[in-house]
């Protein structure tokens, strides 16, 4: 890639000094490789000097029918001259609350929030004004959010013999290590020991369907929810990151199994700040502020719940991706492109294998069968960063742990990837 202009490094000397640590959140790149976003438009994106991007970032997941879609510009343009917020039901509002309970298998009713850690925040807190009891259970290496209750054993270094949880950040108060219970993705016989034991003082147990880049294993989510079922325990599912995208009804449609309340992020709100609390009526009735003074009444109030902008920028996407066809190519090109990563592997014969589903999936450097978070854990760090510091050089950008693919990226796309891919790879080979 070309060099940096002098422009991109001022702009960067002025973040490193304002910005602790130069970013706006965990994304963070090397020093040498760190760049100032300019504009994106479909599957990619420009940087200040100019230099372009195949973007698999993708703004950590939102933009799945890619950047500045002409139909989104239009009806945020449109919307815009009519007002940005008002605090009060509005007509997208309400059109966007209608579609996702239509698209959504559990969707009854539906709570708006501004992002995805305050949708699954509220949604325990349903949860728990629902059940009146307190705890929680968690997967181990599951990820809902940056709230205290979310960030437990998310990315614990030496984990604990389960349920025990660890803090994932400093400043949680110790006392919600007493609330949170955490057990083993795709170990059902585990999870029902545990709920066994502790399932009476559980409010609500919160599963990513689709842990990070982990499936789940057949029957995995179909055995928790016949022993939450059995027990009377909301069963929630984060669709923050599978919502919208492994089918138009989520992973709740793509696995065929309903939770009682999920948490929708991302997609929903077409890269504007939208995320939702989606469920059974006899949960989410606890919103309503007419309970306001019963033992039942969950406040959550925000400024910008239900924003206009935001809602029309949700509601052009999901238009655009109930065109017929949409997940079919989206699947197609994804798959290409995991396909191919995976042979490239093979030939280069590193040590690796490729996780996950066609329109979210990235390498992982390890031999064991990775269908946990311990699995993940073995993955080799240093390989990994090798791997997405060439794709960065060579102008593919990645997540640190992740590629999502949108219905933008193209065969092109695709072809243009691998030969990076296939160059990353031999130069992990070469350490
Ligand atoms: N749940 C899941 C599964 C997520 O992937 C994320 C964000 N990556 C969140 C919740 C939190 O969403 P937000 O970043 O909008 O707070």
């Amino acid at each position: 890639m070309s060099d940096r202009t002098a422009a991109e490094t001022s702009l960067l000397d002025i973040a490193a000094r304002r910005l602790p640590g130069g970013v706006l959140g965990g994304q963070r790149f090397a020093d040498d490789l760190a760049f100032v976003v300019a504009r994106a438009r479909g599957s990619r994106l420009w940087d200040v000097s100019g230099r372009e991007y195949v973007d698999y970032l993708l703004g950590s997941g939102p933009m799945f029918i890619g950047h500045s879609h002409p139909a989104v510009v239009r009806a945020v343009t449109e919307q815009l001259a009519s007002g940005s917020t008002y605090f009060l039901v509005n007509e997208p509002a309400i059109r966007l609350a209608d579609e996702l309970c239509r698209a959504v298998p559990c969707g009854e009713q539906i709570r708006f929030t501004s992002t995805g850690s305050e949708a699954t925040f509220f949604a325990l807190r349903a949860a728990r004004a629902f059940r009146k009891r307190d705890k929680i259970m968690k997967f181990e290496g599951g990820y809902h959010g940056s709230h205290d209750y979310a960030l437990m054993s998310q990315t614990p270094k030496s984990p604990k013999a389960f349920p025990a949880p660890m803090p994932d950040s400093a400043g949680i108060p110790h006392a919600i290590q007493g609330e949170v219970l955490v057990a083993p993705y795709n170990d059902l016989a585990t999870v029902e020991a545990l709920l066994a034991a502790h399932g009476h003082e559980l409010a609500a147990v919160i599963v990513e369907p689709f842990q990070r880049l982990i499936p789940p294993q057949p029957g995995f989510l179909q055995g928790l929810r016949t022993i939450t079922q059995r027990q009377g325990i909301p069963l929630i599912f984060d669709e923050v990151v599978t919502g919208f995208r492994f089918a138009y009804g989520g992973a709740q449609e793509y696995y065929g199994v309903t939770p009682d309340l999920a948490t929708y992020g991302k997609i929903v709100g077409g890269g504007f700040p939208l995320a939702a609390v989606v469920g059974r009526a006899p949960i989410m009735r606890g919103f309503d502020p007419r309970l306001d003074g019963s033992p039942d009444y969950v406040s959550q109030v925000g400024t910008l719940n239900g924003n206009p902008i935001a809602a029309v920028a949700g509601l052009a996407t999901l238009a655009e991706l109930r065109k017929p066809g949409v997940y079919d190519r989206v699947r197609a090109i994804g798959g290409a492109l995991r396909q191919g990563l995976a042979d490239l592997v093979k030939k280069t014969g590193v040590v690796a294998q490729v996780v996950g589903e066609p329109s979210v999936f990235d390498i992982v450097f390890t031999d064991r069968p990775v269908v946990d978070y311990r699995a993940v854990l073995t993955n080799d760090g240093a390989k990994l960063r090798r791997f997405n510091e060439v794709c960065l050089q060579r102008g593919v950008l990645k997540g640190g742990s992740k590629i999502y693919v949108s219905t933008a990226h193209d065969e092109g796309d695709v072809e243009r990837t691998l030969a990076v891919f296939g160059e990353a790879l031999e130069a992990v080979a070469r350490m």
